[in-house]
């Protein structure tokens, strides 16, 4: 069944699981959602052009077109798999806590330099994510990086088993979706799954050597050491104030991204570029060229206030790099509006109480809180302004002006705190 469908989908344009957006030829995957039985959009979808619908309800099928099988999101997950199976290039598989997109969208532009690379578009790095990305890679890819997302155990271990990576890397392991890992222990095993399967397959893993986790977990699991790749330590970080510039050689590399954590994540991708050749200058010219996007690292200049914008998402592993970051920088006044950090599960209290600790131990000027868990940060930060949810922190801000102030902004997705950059004036 699977080989009939690879055949069709080999003549069809692009696949699709949005009837909004079918190209003319397209295969489209009904797939149920929280919302929608995609099934029901059968017709439509072929009214808007798809070729094909892969679907699994018979009662909604209209014509031939329709291609009914017993279950339409495996049908994905097997043909991406059947479609990997037929590919003979490296598959560069990205997982870890934080930093996966940075290191991969990084990693693809240093070797877009010298191979046809195709990367996860966006952050599609889940379970209909990963086969789509495999099955909407261009014809002519030579390299295919897969950034991989996990919010429970088994998650990494089902994706790995979708697009069997035969290169890959953990950035590291943080408190990220503590709820469903069940604690940081979980993380870890869940995490680890990508090295499972590395070490089981004889891929090849690159790692960070200085991450005593990543290095306890992969000598856990007996891996290789011709297997393993650490991160070049030829290039040095000279300041992050407030962006990544590092130095190889006698060159110096000024970045667009903040904190330096980012520089390990330059590491990475400077890494891959090596073993697969890519030229030194090139690799320089790619990572400096990358300019964060979605709300993710970005230095924004309002007037005289500067404004560091991490507001894509959160939690307490990175928020406390970005809080340590901010520490270190020189600036004359430091204003953090943080916001509230979720699916940390039970321990979303204490992981926010623990965070009003860390901000006690810094020097900013303001700090400004919102959200209801980020009250239990309160207990350490008498001098905190605290606001049940972002509007309250809207007002506030319009109505105290700053200037020649750094900003920090962080907090997790939901909590869409971007929104404070329209209340910060440029201090004119
Ligand atoms: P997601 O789980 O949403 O896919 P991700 O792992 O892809 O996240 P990025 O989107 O690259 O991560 O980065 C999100 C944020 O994580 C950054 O803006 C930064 O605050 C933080 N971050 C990035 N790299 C690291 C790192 N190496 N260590 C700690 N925090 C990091
Ligand atoms: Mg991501």
């Amino acid at each position: 069944m699977i080989a009939d469908l690879y055949q069709k989908y080999l003549t069809c344009s692009s696949v699709s699981i949005d009837t909004r957006k079918i190209e003319p030829g397209a295969m489209f995957f009904a797939l149920k959602g929280e919302k929608f039985d995609a099934n029901t959009f059968a017709a439509q979808a072929l009214t808007n052009g798809a070729a094909y619908v892969v679907m699994d309800n018979a009662e909604y099928a209209t014509d031939e077109r329709c291609l009914v099988v017993p279950n339409t999101l495996q049908a994905l997950q097997q043909l991406a798999l059947y479609h990997r199976r037929t590919l003979t290039i490296p598959v560069i598989g990205i997982g870890g806590s934080n930093g996966k997109t940075t290191t991969k969208e990084l990693t693809h532009r240093v070797l877009a330099k010298r191979f046809r690379t195709f990367a996860t578009p966006g952050n599609y790095n889940n379970y209909i994510g990963v086969p789509l990305t495999l099955l909407s890679m261009p014809i002519g890819t030579e390299v295919l990086i897969v950034e991989l997302g996990a919010n429970q155990k088994g998650d990494i271990e089902e994706l790995v088993n979708i697009c069997e990576p035969g290169l890959g890397l953990i950035t590291n392991i943080g408190k990220s979706h503590l709820e469903g890992f069940g604690g940081l222990q979980g993380v870890r095993e869940g995490e680890g799954e990508l090295y499972d399967f590395l070490v089981q397959t004889n891929g090849l893993i690159f790692f960070h050597a200085q991450d005593e986790t990543l290095v306890s977990m992969l000598e856990e699991r007996g891996a290789k050491k011709f297997n393993l790749i650490p991160y070049r330590d030829d290039v040095q970080l000279l300041e992050t104030n407030p962006n990544v510039v590092y130095e190889i050689g006698e060159q110096r590399v000024e970045t667009h991204l903040m904190g330096d954590y980012n520089f390990i994540n330059m590491r990475a991708a400077l890494t891959l570029g090596h073993y697969f050749g890519v030229a030194e200058a090139d690799m320089h010219a790619a990572i400096a060229g990358y300019v964060a996007e979605n709300n993710r690292s970005q230095i924004l200049q309002k007037g005289s206030n500067t404004i560091w914008l991490d507001a894509y998402n959160a939690n307490p592993s990175s928020m406390a790099a970005a809080l340590k970051n901010f520490e270190a920088l020189d600036a004359k006044k430091k204003l953090v509006i943080l916001g509230d950090m979720f699916e940390l599960g039970e321990e979303g209290p204490s992981e926010h109480e623990l965070m009003g600790k860390l901000i006690a131990e810094c020097h900013f000027d303001y700090v400004l809180l919102a959200g209801p868990l980020m009250q239990n940060a309160l207990k350490y930060l008498p001098r905190a302004y605290y606001f049940p949810d972002k509007f309250g922190l809207h007002v506030w801000l319009e109505e105290h002006p700053m200037t020649d102030t750094h900003f920090l902004i962080k907090g997790s997705r939901g909590m869409g705190l971007e929104s404070t950059l329209g209340m910060i004036g440029g201090g004119e």
